[in-house]
């Protein structure tokens, strides 16, 4: 049915076996490859995609994504695959896992006064990547197979966005020396602070974000130290550090970067959502209402969120108004505004949102609400078309088969329903789940070539299991 997430999720957990990596030995006489390396960080995937922090918001992750390509371009590695993914979390922190996953905590996306200065982490968590400084540190200990090494993976994780779980984690990895032995050293930070510099740079982001930004996280770190793991336990940080960076910027002359649109919007979505309801909507008011600090178009649309999500449509569409010119130019004001049409009960949606899918294309939450609505609509082909084409582009996107799977459903399609729901399950990490559907789907059609194809699947989503249980 869809050879590209099947390859997607392959690459995650067959090859490993096929290549026979479970038995690698001594890992640290062996040198592991950048497909190796890539598989590392897609098996660690399938335990964050699974784990209640990962923020499942399309979005915001779209956003982390089109920054972090803009910078990768310019890097050493620009074909690495990375992705970018937000961690709902408020300590002050980023990672990067072996080949190319770079997760953000909202804290920190929170906490950048500018977008160079988001843009200066991900330059240097960029750079950790494509210096291999997360491999360069595992292959260095004495670890005895491929499951201890993604154990040890997850561990960095837990331990840099949950402590409770960090401790669950480390024990069932290698101890917490290693976890201790697996913060970046000073050579590395030094290495991905001056890499991630010039990427910074050559891509058209202010330069001297990236001191200015390390000492506010220093400041802010020091108050949130001892309650959770933060940026500079895993990414140490000297007072040495932060001189040798600023020493650096000095010699390149000063000109102003003006953020995105998106920027802002993506922090006002976060500050509308982490609020209770009634609070966002204060806040807001207050903030529109002062006219001194931020960016008005975001507070306006952080309040017509904030009023949507408190039920008041009305007065929703009210204060968004201003902003409808702005709906053809920004996908995220497109993907509000759609809201707020909807809330409110407006006659041409179908149109708007025809409109709007062929402005932003790539923007999935336009998509996920235009196919609610043809869902609501009985327009199921027209629904089915549209999630083809998305799931093109988004292979690894559970929420477009889950959509797949109602269309489905409704049309009474069992087999290819239940086909569906399988690949939903195996992306958020439920493999058994996933395999239950797919003999549910065997047993709910009759076509040959169906039928094989479910068959082979069934093999290798086996086998991921199997390879699952094994760590
Ligand atoms: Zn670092």
């Amino acid at each position: 049915m869809n050879k590209l997430l099947l390859i997607f999720l392959s690459v995650g957990w067959l090859q490993c076996q096929a290549e026979g990596l479970p038995d690698l030995g001594d890992v640290s006489q062996s040198t592991i490859s950048p497909k190796q390396e890539r598989q590392l960080g897609e098996q660690s995937m399938f335990e964050i995609r699974a784990d209640k922090t990962y923020l499942d918001d399309g979005e915001i992750n779209d956003y982390l994504n089109q920054i972090g390509y803009r910078l990768a371009a310019n890097s050493s590695e620009p074909s690495l695959g990375f992705e970018f993914f937000a961690i709902n979390d408020n300590a002050i922190n980023a990672f990067s896992l072996p080949g190319g996953f770079i997760g953000v905590n909202t804290g920190l996306i929170l906490i950048a006064q500018s977008e160079s200065e988001l843009a200066s982490v991900l330059a240097h968590e960029i750079s950790h990547a494509t210096q291999h400084h997360v491999i360069r540190m595992i292959t260095g200990q004495k670890v005895d197979s491929i499951a201890s090494i993604v154990a040890i993976a997850v561990a960095i994780l837990a331990a840099r966005s949950n402590p409770e779980a960090s401790q669950a984690a480390i024990m069932g990895a290698q101890g917490g020396a290693i976890q201790r032995q697996l913060n970046f050293s000073r050579t590395y930070e030094q290495e991905a602070d001056r890499i991630g510099l010039d990427v910074l740079q050559k891509s058209g982001f202010d330069p001297h974000a990236m001191p200015a930004f390390l000492e506010r996280l220093q400041k802010a770190t020091r108050l949130q130290e001892g309650s959770t793991p933060s940026y500079f336990r895993t990414h140490p940080v000297t007072s040495e550090r932060i001189a040798d960076i600023a020493n650096r910027v000095q010699q390149i002359p000063f000109h102003l970067v003006a953020d995105s649109l998106s920027f802002n919007l993506v922090q006002a979505k976060l500050q509308a959502t982490q609020k209770s309801r009634k609070e966002a909507v204060t806040f807001f008011s207050d903030a529109l209402g002062d006219q001194k600090f931020g960016n008005q178009i975001a507070q306006r649309y952080g309040l017509a969120l904030a009023l949507l999500r408190n039920g008041q449509a009305a007065r929703a569409k009210q204060e968004f108004a201003p902003l409808h010119e702005l709906s053809t130019q920004n996908p995220m004001i497109a993907t509000l505004d759609g809201q707020i049409r909807q809330a409110n009960k407006s006659r041409d949606i179908i149109e708007f949102y025809r409109t709007a899918t062929q402005n932003f294309p790539q923007h999935r939450a336009l998509s996920y609400d235009y196919v609610e609505l043809l869902l609501q609509g009985k327009r199921y082909d027209e629904a089915l078309k549209l999630l083809n084409e998305q799931i093109i582009g988004s292979p690894s996107d559970p929420r477009l088969y889950e959509l797949q799977a109602r269309c489905y459903a409704a049309l009474d399609k069992r087999q290819e329903e239940h086909h569906s729901i399988a690949y939903a399950y195996a992306l958020h990490g439920n493999l058994n789940g996933a395999i239950e559907q797919l003999e549910l789907a065997k047993q709910s059609g009759s076509d040959y070539y169906e039928l094989s194809t479910i068959e082979s699947e069934l093999k290798e989503f086996r086998e991921i299991a199997e390879a699952h249980v094994k760590h």
